[in-house]
């Protein structure tokens, strides 16, 4: 492990402890071999001065909801120690009471709630108290032999806790093992099946025991083999299928992220992967994010899930007091056989926190399985923990979720206009995004995880066959499909058509759309309420002179809209169509066309923007809040209707 102190920066915060905490407390967040998103947790005792002047001894903990990695000062809460000490004395007290009290003693109202170890860094006679699940520590004790290995490692240096559950009852385990005993003799405390604390006087030497001591037990297990290079592939049909099945577990859509790195498809490649991957987390503090075990699929994706629902339901039956309401049975990963692992979850977020847990379980799993075997704790105690109201409120209320979460959409002819806007409003209302467009522009135009542009012309079927494969291997389904790429040809009239403007509008309006439409299907069967939003023109309702190739490809595209509202139906797939007409962000209306048909109509520009009923300029957000709307729940019941968004047209009413 590598020791990231620097002196420099150090003593860049001065003797403000609570500065130097916050420092070392980022440098143990940075070590992803020793916490993961949240976990662990630090202290410093120090001296808090009131508003009155009066100076108080307090315990400055970890709040709950912060992560080392990127914690700042107001994120450590100021408890009064001596409040902490006397709830150490307790026989029993219960979480509602711990955090009651806790709260009580912070001398900061607006500080986050304490850390649930914040009792026991408060009887670690020392002022840093570091808390980490370091992987390494972790992996020995999850080996057959593990305490005896732990005590041959660290001698006397530390104290050996067996596992308890975290929170009060491992804070009053710790002060009965400790009565008595002299701290000084100590550097640290193993926490069996859990994790280690390191403590000292000083920020530094606190950092620096906790590296050391779990630099020794990575070196007791030896080097872990480097894996070898190549990526496993998966079929996006198949991985559809997967997160289709999960879905239905969880009552609500998913995202499922396939991994077939090296390490990821060598694991599900073992004879044993069954028996070693089902044994329990790497920590119990997972628990709240990964399940106890995780999805095994093999063949039929179907049969798996139902199997993991029922084993699920019964570990639930068999430690449940009877107070309990059972969570959602849906797996957060999978281990999909000779392939690699699976995530999931209703937030990208989400899925990268998951992806880096099953990443380190399994590097702990392989590692112990050369050391003996891999063994977890029972499952009653990871029950426990996963049905704790501390952990369960570290993930937060999902009651508010954004109307798309956990979704996924496609849209075409992206990167401007309509699409972009489309793309845009999916993506705010939650739903995970692929854009398509021939402009590589659509490559660079959005911002952030959630969209992700991808070239591609529609005319081409192969290309949007791999295209559209590509989007659903990235989030692992299609639910919402806006085939939207269109152009606006030149305005000649029929009999001065040329052959060739005739069969470009053709091909990309009408074709291209056919093809976006073919290749979607398939995933679109295995979608969360799936929906289709075609995107027509005014000109097929109402056409114009002059446009023939434009409305004529329009219309054509209408008719297939209707044809695929029919073959679909019994599929459960919505398809619907938008009519806009005089959306003037868009690409198609240069200046240079905007003047030729306002001229063409004897109208100013400016007239020409509103010459609808309500006097409104149609902007490519209003038609985007009507294909969201109709990708919605409102439309539930709606499918091979047309609507306009037109500001009120006469020939269309
Ligand atoms: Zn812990």
């Amino acid at each position: 492990m590598k020791n990231f102190w620097d002196e420099e920066e150090a003593t860049a915060c001065g003797d403000d402890p609570l500065a130097l905490r916050v420092y070392s407390s980022r440098l143990i967040g940075r070590a992803s071999d020793l916490v993961l998103h949240g976990g662990g947790n630090t202290s410093v005792k120090a001296e808090f001065t009131d508003i009155f002047g009066v100076r108080h001894e307090v315990l400055y903990v970890k709040g709950s909801g912060w992560d080392l990695a990127t914690i700042e000062a107001a994120g450590f809460s100021p408890v009064v120690l001596d409040a902490l000490m006397q709830l150490s004395r307790f026989d029993v007290l219960s979480d509602a009471d711990m955090v009651r009290a806790q709260r009580a003693a912070m001398l900061d109202p607006g500080a986050p709630n304490p850390s649930v170890e914040a009792i026991l860094h408060a009887l670690i006679p020392f002022r840093f108290v570091d808390h980490t699940h370091a992987d390494a520590v972790v992996t020995l004790t999850n080996t057959p032999g593990g305490e005896a290995r732990i005590r041959e490692l660290y001698g006397d240096r530390l104290l050996v806790v067996p596992y308890v559950m975290p929170g009060f009852v491992l804070a009053k385990k710790v002060a009965q093992m400790t009565e008595g005993i002299d701290w000084t003799t100590l550097q640290g405390m193993v926490l069996m099946n859990h994790g280690i604390f390191s403590f000292a006087e000083d920020a530094r030497e606190s950092y620096t025991r906790m590296i050391d001591l779990v630099t020794e037990a990575e070196q007791a297990l030896g080097v872990v083999p480097s894996p070898t290079t190549g990526q496993s592939g998966a079929s996006a049909l198949e991985l559809a299928t997967i997160r289709y099945e999960v879905s239905r577990a969880a009552n609500r859509p998913m995202l499922a992220a396939f991994s077939g790195s090296s390490q990821s498809h060598c694991f599900s490649k073992r004879d044993d992967v069954v028996s070693i991957a089902t044994r329990g987390p790497l920590t119990p503090d997972h628990v709240i994010r990964t399940k106890r075990v995780p999805l095994m699929v093999n063949d039929d994706p179907a049969v798996a899930v139902a199997k993991f629902v029922s084993d699920y339901k019964d570990y639930f039956d068999r430690h449940t007091d009877g107070k309990l309401s059972r969570l959602d049975c849906a797996p957060r990963w999978a281990v999909w056989q000779n392939r690699g692992t699976v995530a999931f979850g209703a937030k990208s977020s989400d899925l990268g926190v998951i992806s880096d847990i099953v990443d380190h379980t399994i590097t702990a799993i392989e590692t112990a399985e050369g050391h003996g075997g891999w063994c977890a704790l029972p499952e009653g105690d990871i029950f426990a923990v996963e049905y704790w109201e501390l952990e369960q409120a570290k993930l937060g209320k999902v009651s508010n979720a954004p109307a798309f979460q956990g979704r996924c959409a496609l849209v075409t002819g992206g990167a401007s206009g309509i699409g972009r806007s489309c793309a845009i409003a999916l993506a705010e209302q939650g739903a995970r995004v692929t854009v398509l467009d021939k402009d590589p522009s659509v490559l660079t135009v959005f911002d952030g995880p959630d969209i992700q542009g991808r070239v591609c012309d529609v005319k081409d079927a192969q290309a949007v066959r791999e295209s559209v494969a590509e989007s659903v291997s990235i989030f692992g389904g299609l639910d919402i499909l806006v085939n939207n790429a269109g152009i606006f040809s030149a305005s000649d009239e029929v009999a001065d058509m040329p052959e060739e403007e005739w069969q470009r509008s053709l091909d990309i309006n009408l074709t291209g759309a056919m093809h976006v439409a073919r290749e979607s299907i398939p995933y679109l069967k295995l979608g969360w309420d799936p929906s289709v939003i075609i995107v027509g023109s005014k000109n097929v309702p109402a056409p114009g002179p002059a446009a023939g190739a434009y409305s004529v490809a329009k219309a054509g595209l209408t008719q297939l809209a209707r044809v695929l509202a029919l073959e679909l139906a019994a599929d459960g797939i919505r398809v619907n169509t938008v009519h806009p007409n005089a959306v003037f962000d868009t690409a198609i209306w240069t200046d240079e066309v905007l003047e030729g048909r306002a001229a063409h109509y004897g109208m100013s520009v400016e007239d020409y923007r509103k010459n609808n009923l309500l006097r409104q300029e149609v902007t490519s957000a209003d038609v985007a809040a009507v294909i969201c709307a109709m990708a919605g729940s409102a439309f539930r019941c709606t499918t091979g209707a047309q609507l306009p968004v037109d500001g009120g047209n006469e020939r269309v009413l």
